[in-house]
């Protein structure tokens, strides 16, 4: 069996990053969600091992020690999120495209790591104003949060031109037909 490829959706937080890989999900069997760890709590609807694996810090500290992670990152607030190798081999092993929802500065290590075998799609949003009603709309934040967010995403959004597309995110099924196309574009490339 062919071994598979990697996808990332790199993007401030609230560009729609979940929302375009559910209906990537949807559309292709063949691609695989990348199931990071994190030391941030669960939102109500999210659950161990299917949103994240929600790790104590002393637990993230033991996986960063003993190497179980290809990237990891601080975000914000000292809360931790990475990449666990095992979660992307066994998928490429099994030969799926792997799916990663990560932030800047782990996609850039990521695609610094996969080069070519890689596709790094930046998901923008069309304003960091829009960006603040999404984010605040999805309900999910509280208000210090939201402004940790906000002001990360202001510096997030130079990182663009590092990845291999820019998709704006304003109208969200035309974000999803050029997210689709660049996929399978990448997916047929030998
Ligand atoms: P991320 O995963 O990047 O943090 P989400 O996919 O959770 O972002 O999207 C943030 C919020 O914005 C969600 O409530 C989602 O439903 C909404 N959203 C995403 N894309 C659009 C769009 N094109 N137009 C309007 N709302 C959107
Ligand atoms: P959230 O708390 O909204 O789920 O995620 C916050 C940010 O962390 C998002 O930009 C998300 O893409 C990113 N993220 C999620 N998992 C990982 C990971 O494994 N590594 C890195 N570097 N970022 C991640």
């Amino acid at each position: 069996m062919e071994k598979g490829k990697v996808i990332i959706l790199v993007a401030p937080s609230g560009s729609g990053k979940t929302t375009l890989a559910r209906r990537l999900f949807k559309d292709f069997d063949t691609i695989k969600f990348s199931v990071s760890a994190t030391t941030r709590p669960p939102r109500t609807y999210e659950e161990d091992g299917k949103h994240y694996y929600f790790l104590s810090d002393a637990d993230f500290d033991q996986k960063v020690g003993s190497k179980e992670f290809l990237e990891w990152e601080e975000f914000y607030g000292g809360k931790k999120y990475g990449t666990l190798r095992s979660e992307v081999d066994k998928k490429l092993n099994s030969g799926y495209f792997v799916l990663l929802d990560i932030e800047v500065k782990g996609a850039v290590n990521v695609k610094e790591i996969y080069g070519d075998e890689s596709l790094a799609l930046f998901i923008q949003p069309p304003s960091i104003d829009v960006l603040k009603q999404r984010l605040i709309d999805r309900g999910t934040e509280d208000d210090e949060t939201l402004a940790l967010r906000l002001q990360r995403a202001e510096k997030e959004l130079t990182y663009a031109d590092r990845f291999d597309q820019v998709i704006i995110n304003d109208d969200l099924d035309s974000a999803y037909e050029e997210v689709k196309e660049a996929v399978i574009k990448f997916m047929n490339q030998n």
